[in-house]
Parts: structure tokens; sequence; C-alpha cells
């Protein structure tokens, strides 16, 4: 979708330090780390916020939770790590396409 930088970031056109791809998702470190371990992993379809997920997204969506453990475990947080969804404006999400944050590397790893 245009202008909107996860899209970039997934189409190549805005550089990321990623972790993981294949022909779903995309993880890469948050540009503004949070928790000593930090990254996002993003579905590389464009969908607006978790309240935007249908049916049809819900195997991808799960996909999102079992990446990101495999991640959390290369990283050496998969002892305790947060997973967040940020929905609305409201709540502090500021990236209009889906994407889970997993927050790990200290105890009670919550960013606010
Ligand atoms: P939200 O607040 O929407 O849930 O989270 C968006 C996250 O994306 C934020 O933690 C922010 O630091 C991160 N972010 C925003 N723009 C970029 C970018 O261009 N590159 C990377 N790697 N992270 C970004
Ligand atoms: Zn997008």
């Amino acid at each position: 979708m245009d202008d909107c930088i996860f899209c970039k970031i997934v189409a190549g056109e805005i550089p990321a330090k990623k972790l993981y791809e294949d022909d779903d998702v995309i993880a890469f470190w948050d540009i503004s780390p949070q928790a000593p371990v930090h990254f996002l992993v993003v579905p590389k379809k464009h969908i607006a916020g978790p309240s935007s997920v249908t049916e049809k997204d819900e195997q991808l969506i799960g996909k999102l939770i079992r990446v990101g453990g495999e991640l959390a475990r290369e990283n050496n947080v998969e002892d305790g790590y947060r997973i967040i969804f940020n929905n609305g404006a409201k709540a502090g999400q500021v990236v209009f396409h889906v994407h889970m944050h997993i927050l790990g590397g200290k105890d009670k790893p919550w960013p606010i």
C-alpha cells in the first residue's frame, strides 16, 4: 500500500535490520527499542491493524506468534518475552500495518 512504511520495508524500498523473511512474514529489529531485545514480526500482506484481521487471516496471524517464538529462542529470550499488538492511535499504534512486537531481555519488559 502506498505511504505505508512497513509495506516499503517489505518491498525493500526502506532498509531494515532483518531477522527473518519468508513468503508470508518479515521480522526486523525495532528502530527505537524499548527493551534489550525488541523486534517486530509483520505479515507481508497489508492489514491496517488487529481490528482489521478477518477470518481468512487467522493462519497468517498465528504464524506471527510461531515465528516470533522461534526468533525469541534464537535471541536467547525464550524464558521471558512479551508480545504486544497495539490497535489504534489511542493505544499508541503509529504504524497502521499490523505488527507484533516482541520484547525481552529484561524482567517484565513492558515499555510504558
Ligand atoms: P506501534 O506503536 O505502531 O505499535 O509500533 C510501531 C513500531 O515501529 C515502533 O516501535 C517504532 O519504533 C517502529 N518503527 C517505526 N518506523 C520504523 C522503521 O522505519 N524501521 C523500524 N525498524 N522500525 C520502525
Ligand atoms: Zn502496509
